[in-house]
Formats: structure tokens, C-alpha cells, sequence
């Protein structure tokens, strides 16, 4: 075969970027391009749905430029997204009928209230698709569009528009608009998907009244989706993989079996584990969601998932306004300059606790200053304060789950913190593997593709391929980490 590579087209919140991997599973190069974040109200997210197609295509199509990629080099393109952003379009003309709703977007949090206040409409939602009502999800989201923007309604009553999450927008544009499909990962995070059935639910449609035209065909993330057919971009290469990112990133850490987990430590903590063919229904607060199979899985598989608010975005806080730091990879040699925090503890809710405490009017607190306090055992309490958050996502998870976990996989950017991933697994009691390549998310959706396409011969080969990892043991004796934990916990309370 003379294929050589995959396309991962990587479509974030923040930017776009395509990726080219070899048959090694190395990233040989990689193309990125921010785009606008729209604030159009405070608590307001919106993106520009063409701005999003002409970062990540204008990603794809220098990456062709520049590696002289066609259809005879490239087996397969997979796509992993943001997820639950919303776009609403009509097919005839490809125009977006207003902004895309980004998944951070809050202007939907009193429809969600009003729809879903009661608790037996909550446990109704929460049996069906695993989530907890929120305006996160992308069902509100798509009432909003159709009841705010001018005779949206009617034309979506006729079949006129379609809905579809980022990937399902970039698989139509790509497609020359042949293609109106989802994968399942992303299904479940509408709130509109019966996660046990794998179906579109007549009652939540109901509740959100949304019309079942509108809707994309399911798939599941490894299979096929269609053929590249847009100008620009070479003819004919076939789109194999979609998923979500956070499902992407567990498939690329390899984490394909019932209690495998993975933690990504970027702005917030994306939390998974793999629960197998069970879906758990939390009872922490925690989500169930539906994540990526391999090629020939005749079956779904689902995960418990769980969020930090608030982790790489302390220690910005710390350098961008408390000046305490000039850069993020300094306070791994401050943290290590001192013993401990010296009774130092920040809990940093700035916009409230989430799982498994869910209290939206805690904020955020330092507690346990002396006189001898000083920027270093700050800087190390907020490093400590990332892995206890993360600590209490696994023990609820432990707990709905059934499972102790003994490995903890990582990735995103704070994870290249060795004093961090190292109290991690002290407080864990628990190994944490860092692989070399933490750019994940992108290697999920390259693996599905790969996959599909039979570039790739099946999940053994891609484990092989993995370089080798970073471990880190726990070191710190078993007591320690008690008392440790349990300052955290005084802490939390505190801030509550
Ligand atoms: P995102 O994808 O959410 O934008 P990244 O995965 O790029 O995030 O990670 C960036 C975040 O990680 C930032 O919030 C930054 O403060 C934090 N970070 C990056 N490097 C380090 C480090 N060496 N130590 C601690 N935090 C870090």
C-alpha cells in the first residue's frame, strides 16, 4: 500500500489544527489556526460556524501544500471536535442561520431550569442520556436558535434546516453536503440521545421541541462517513473517524477497556474512565457518556466522566493577577524549593464547586497563611490543589463505578508538571503514566481513522506503537497522603 499517512483534523474551542501521523503513529507535522471567540453578552459564547471551517480547512489544505498530500499518500481523515457546540443551517444555500452556541454558553440556563425543574423531568433525562440537565448540552442550545432567530421555527417544522454539532458541520461542508451525519460520542452529549437505546428520543425532542428532521444520522466513531468533495482539497480521501474529544483522547491514550482511565490537566481537568458495556448512573454527580469503540465492536461502550472548573487556569491566575509567577512551567521548581505548602490550601472555586460537590455559591479561598508564607508554598498549593480536585472526580468515580483504580493516564499541557503528576499519584496511591506524545486528542481520532481504513490492523498494533511512558509510583508514605487529603478536605469545607 502506498498510503503513508492519517489526517486528524482536531477542531477546538480556541483554534483549529490538522495533523499528519505515519504509519508509526508519529505526528509529523502539524498545522493551527486560532479563530474568534464571540462574547456577544456577559456569559454569552458564540463562534462564527465559516470561521470555524476556514481555520480548520485552511489547516488542511496547507498541510496538502506542503507535504504534497492526494488521495494516493493520505488513507484516511478522522475528525475530533469540541463538543455539544451547536450550529443550525439551511442545506439549500449551506448558510448557518446565526452564530454557533459554544458549549460554555449560559444563555440557555433558565429554559433548561424551566424545562427541566422538576425532578421527575431530571430523572427522566438522566436514565435516558446519562447527563444531568444543563445548558452545556446542545438541546437547549437548538430551542433557543429556533425560538430567537426570525421564522427558524417554521422553516425547521418544513425540513428546511439542519442541526449539527462541529463535526457533523465539517463532515457536510467536506462531503459537498452529501453527508448529514453524527458518531455516537457526540450524539450523546445533545441531551437528545437515548444512550441505552442509541436512538433520537421522541420525549426529549418533545421537551426541547425540536423536529426529528433536523437531526443527523448516528454512526459509530469508527466507521465510515463519506468522501473529501470540497474545493481545495483533495478529491476522494474517505472520512473514517469522528468523535468527541474528550472520547478522543481516552481512544488515544489506548484506554479501551472497562476501568482505564485518563485525566487531561489543561484550562479545566476532562476526567474519563471506561466503564465497558455498563452504564452507570452516578449517583455524584458525574456523567455517563457514550465513548469510541474499535472497527467491528458489536456493542457500545460507555465512560463516567467528570470535569475540574478551574485547573491550568489557577496557576494563570497565579502569573496573570496575582503576579506571583512569570510562567506556568516555573512553579514545578518552586513547588520543589519547599518541603510541603506549609499548611497552605487553595480551593480554587471561582465559579463554584463542581462533582462531586456541585455548590454553585462556593468560592474560591487560600486558607492556613503565616508569616512564613511564601510564593513558593503558594505556587505548590495551587499544583496540589489540581491534583486533589482530580482525586475527588476518581473516588466518586471508584464509587459509581464499582472499580479501584490502580493507572492513571494523562495528558494536556499542565501534565509536563513532574512535581504534579508525581503528587498525583502520592495522593491517588495510585501509578500515573505520561505518554511522550501528550498531544492525544488528536492520536484518538487518527487511530479511528487509521483503523477504519485498515491502515492500521487492529488496537494491538497501535499499543505496540506506543512510546515509552513516563511513570510515576507513589512515593509518599500511605499516612502522609491521608492527613494530605484530609487538610484538602477541611479546606473544600471551608470554602463551602
Ligand atoms: P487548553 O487546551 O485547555 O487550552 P493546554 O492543554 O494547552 O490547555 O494546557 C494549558 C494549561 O496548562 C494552562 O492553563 C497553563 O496554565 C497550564 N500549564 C501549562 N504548562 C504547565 C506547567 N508546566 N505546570 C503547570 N501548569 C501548566
Amino acid at each position: 500500500m502506498a498510503e503513508t499517512y492519517v489526517i486528524a483534523l482536531d477542531q477546538g474551542t480556541t483554534s483549529s489544527r490538522a495533523v499528519l501521523i505515519d504509519r508509526g503513529g508519529a505526528m509529523v507535522d502539524c498545522v493551527q489556526r486560532t479563530y474568534q471567540q464571540i462574547y456577544p453578552q456577559p456569559g454569552w459564547v458564540e463562534h462564527n460556524p465559516q470561521e470555524i471551517l476556514y481555520s480548520q480547512l485552511g489547516c488542511l489544505t496547507e498541510l496538502v501544500s506542503k507535504h504534497r498530500l492526494s488521495r494516493d499518500n493520505v488513507a484516511a481523515i478522522g475528525i475530533d471536535n469540541q463538543r455539544e457546540t451547536t450550529i443550525v443551517w439551511d442545506p439549500t444555500t449551506g448558510e448557518p442561520i446565526h452564530n454557533a452556541i459554544v458549549w460554555q454558553c449560559r444563555r440557555t440556563a433558565g429554559l433548561v431550569d424551566e424545562l427541566c425543574g422538576t425532578p421527575e423531568v431530571r430523572s427522566m433525562v438522566q436514565a435516558k442520556t446519562g447527563l444531568l440537565p444543563d445548558a452545556y448540552f446542545s438541546a437547549s442550545k437548538i430551542s433557543w436558535l429556533l425560538d430567537n432567530v426570525e421564522g427558524a421555527r417554521e422553516r425547521a417544522e418544513a425540513g428546511e434546516l439542519l442541526f449539527g454539532t462541529v463535526d457533523t458541520w465539517l463532515v457536510w461542508v467536506l462531503t459537498g453536503g452529501l453527508v448529514h451525519a453524527t458518531d455516537a460520542t457526540n450524539a450523546s452529549r445533545t441531551m437528545l440521545f437515548d444512550i441505552h437505546r442509541g436512538v433520537w428520543d421522541d420525549d426529549l425532542l418533545a421537551l426541547f421541541d425540536v423536529p426529528r428532521s433536523m437531526m443527523p444520522e448516528v454512526r459509530p466513531s469508527a466507521s465510515f462517513f463519506g468522501e473529501t468533495s470540497y474545493p481545495g482539497v483533495p478529491a476522494g480521501i474517505p472520512i473514517c473517524g469522528v468523535v468527541g474529544d474528550q472520547q478522543s483522547a481516552l481512544f488515544g491514550q489506548c484506554c479501551l477497556s472497562a476501568g482505564q482511565a485518563k485525566n487531561t490537566y489543561g484550562t479545566g481537568c476532562f476526567l474519563l474512565m471506561h466503564t465497558g458495556a455498563e452504564a452507570p448512573t452516578s449517583s455524584h454527580n458525574l456523567v455517563t457518556t457514550i465513548v469510541a469503540s474499535p472497527p467491528g465492536c458489536d456493542h457500545t461502550e460507555y465512560a463516567l466522566e467528570g470535569s475540574v472548573f478551574v485547573a491550568g487556569a489557577l496557576i494563570q491566575w497565579l502569573r496573570d493577577e496575582m503576579h506571583l509567577i512569570r510562567s506556568a512551567e516555573e512553579t514545578e521548581f518552586l513547588a520543589q524549593s519547599v518541603d510541603d505548602t506549609g499548611g497552605v490550601h487553595i480551593v480554587p472555586a471561582f465559579t463554584g464547586l463542581g462533582a462531586p460537590y456541585w455548590n454553585a455559591d462556593a468560592r474560591g479561598l487560600i486558607c492556613g497563611l503565616t508569616r512564613g508564607t511564601t510564593p513558593a508554598h503558594i505556587a505548590r498549593a495551587a499544583l496540589e490543589a489540581l491534583a486533589f480536585q482530580t482525586y475527588d472526580l476518581v473516588r466518586a468515580m471508584e464509587a459509581d463505578a464499582g472499580v479501584s483504580l490502580d493507572t492513571l493516564n494523562v495528558d494536556g499541557g499542565a501534565s509536563r508538571n513532574g512535581f504534579l503528576m508525581q503528587f498525583q499519584a502520592d495522593v491517588l496511591r495510585a501509578t500515573v503514566h505520561r505518554p511522550q506524545n501528550i498531544e492525544t486528542t488528536s492520536l484518538g481520532a487518527a487511530y479511528l481513522a487509521g483503523l477504519t481504513s485498515g491502515f492500521w490492523s487492529g488496537t494491538d498494533e497501535l499499543a505496540a506503537m506506543r512510546e515509552s511512558d513516563d511513570v510515576f509510583e507513589p512515593q509518599m508514605d500511605a499516612k502522609a497522603a491521608e492527613r494530605a487529603v484530609a487538610g484538602w478536605a477541611d479546606a473544600v469545607r471551608r470554602a463551602m
